[in-house]
């Protein structure tokens, strides 16, 4: 364990409001007493975490009990340090309540290693001005967003190679339902400053899209400086060897966080049944017209969502991806379902084998 002094070239050592600690985390940790410190996830790699804690970040590894529940901490989360520095060691014994997660795969798999990254309150959805402008793919990563509990803005990037900047926004107001469009070109600087509003102290901030839409870019231009260039650092890990991590957790100058992590930017919707309901939420409100209470909005008679695709209130294409969307969930959880499956057969062989070696009295027990 190595306590450096935030590392990086980072230009100060938050303290622990500014890593986006709030009342409701100092309840919650009220109740460890004596060599418990509180902290927050950075990165993760393998089987050790790097975690900011006031004045500085330690690389820390993850107690039995956690390992034995499958509760591996992720970027963004908030943890309960045991940290015995004199001793050389530093062991994440709990995790903080969180306060929205984005989950990997689908959802029924409690337990088990799915978080990606935590307590996340704003998520940029970042899309391109070109062939990625597409309405259908933000209404995916809307519900991706509402799924997580995240608040979440639009953000069209790459506004300089748009022939109107002044319509870029035109084709994504209809499935933006009041949710924040904002233009920016992350190439040129343009429009970077109406992001600040989001870009409150202590407010964590993650970006998800489309490879090659920009977000490296965006990253960069809000940190000022190359993610790459100050994210590499040597740490010592629990037993001294030398671990190369890349952080994932950044403070801007202004006082907001950035999580940058390729996790949250391949999550799946396979948890965000209840995100589609809130991206389509007019598509909800109609159904409760429909004739059958388990309509599908397909060729039912007496469907007031066709109805309205009919008269034209709702588009044809918006219904659509309403449709496809819940396929693809139901798909993956069905998939989900098959490695449930897979993991109990895994379990059962383990306690099979163990059993024949009581039987041969091998073994400790
Ligand atoms: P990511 O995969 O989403 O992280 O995308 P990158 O940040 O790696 O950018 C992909 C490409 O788009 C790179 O060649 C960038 O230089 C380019 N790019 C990023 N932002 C802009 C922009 O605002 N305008 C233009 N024209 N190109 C951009
Ligand atoms: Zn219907």
């Amino acid at each position: 364990m190595n306590t450096s002094d935030f590392g990086c070239g980072e230009p100060h050592s938050p303290t622990m409001k500014q890593l986006g600690w709030t009342e409701e985390h100092a309840k919650s940790f009220s109740k460890y007493t004596g060599p418990y410190v509180p902290g927050r996830v950075v990165c993760r790699q393998k089987t050790v975490w790097e975690v900011f804690i006031e004045g500085g970040s330690v690389t820390a590894g993850i107690s039995g009990a956690l390992k034995k529940l499958g509760r591996f901490p992720a970027v963004g989360d908030f943890v309960v340090l045991l940290h015995q520095p004199e001793a050389g060691s530093s062991t994440i014994v709990d995790i903080l309540p969180q306060k929205t997660v984005f989950t990997r795969g689908a959802s029924g798999r409690e337990g088990t290693d799915q978080v990606i990254a935590a307590n996340i309150d704003t998520v940029f959805i970042v899309t391109a001005a070109g062939h990625d402008l597409n309405a259908r793919r933000i209404e995916r990563y809307l519900a991706i967003a509402h799924a997580s509990g995240a608040r979440p803005v639009i953000v069209i990037n790459k506004s300089d190679l748009a022939p109107d900047p002044a319509t870029i926004a035109d084709s994504i107001i209809p499935v933006s339902s009041g949710i924040p469009v904002i233009s920016v070109s992350a190439l040129n600087n343009e429009g970077i400053n109406r992001l600040e509003p989001f870009l409150l102290t202590g407010t964590t901030i993650a970006l998800i899209g489309s490879s090659g839409v920009g977000k490296s870019t965006l990253i960069n231009r809000l940190l000022g400086h190359s993610v790459q260039e100050t994210s590499q650092t040597r740490d010592f890990d629990g037993r001294g060897r030398h671990t190369t991590t890349v952080r994932q957790l950044f403070v801007l100058e202004g006082g907001a966080l950035m999580i940058d992590n390729p996790g949250v930017r391949e999550v799946g919707i396979g948890t965000a049944s209840s995100g589609i309901a809130e991206t389509f939420s007019e598509i909800l409100t109609l159904a409760e017209g429909c004739r059958f209470s388990d309509c599908r909005h397909d060729r039912e008679p007496g469907c007031a969502v066709q109805e309205a695709v009919k008269s034209g209130t709702l588009s044809a294409s918006r219904l659509e991806n309403y449709h496809r969307l819940q396929r693809e969930l139901a798909f993956e959880q069905e998939k989900a379902g098959i490695g449930l499956v897979r993991s109990e057969r895994k379990k059962w062989k383990g306690i099979t084998k163990m059993a024949k070696e009581i039987s041969k009295g091998k073994g400790n027990f």
